[in-house]
């Protein structure tokens, strides 16, 4: 499959994305370390949507409570995030 070149390219267990349906079985992780863990935040590559990885790596939607706290507590994590959305639309329109 086809992976945006945003950021760093990490093998994920094969999931689906629970915004678009799209399978997902790598992700761009702006701010992991080394690998995901649980509680880390990516976008998704097909429809930007952003997404929290859960037990067992498992992508959910990000939820909106945990996004204004982000915006709140952490406002240069929140603003690449939105970067990183940002990259990820910009990517889509390329492939057109
Ligand atoms: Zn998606």
């Amino acid at each position: 499959m086809m992976v945006a070149a945003i950021g760093r390219t990490i093998r994920t267990p094969e999931n689906l994305c629970p915004h678009c349906g799209y399978k997902l079985d790598a992700c761009s992780v702006p701010f992991s370390l080394d690998s995901p863990s649980v509680g880390d935040l990516s976008v998704c590559i097909d429809c930007a949507g952003l997404l929290q990885f859960g037990k067992g790596l498992v992508v959910q939607a990000l939820a909106q409570d945990v996004i204004l706290d982000l915006m709140l507590t952490d406002p240069s994590t929140y603003a690449q995030l939105m970067q990183f959305q940002a990259a990820a639309l910009a990517a889509k329109e390329g492939d057109r």
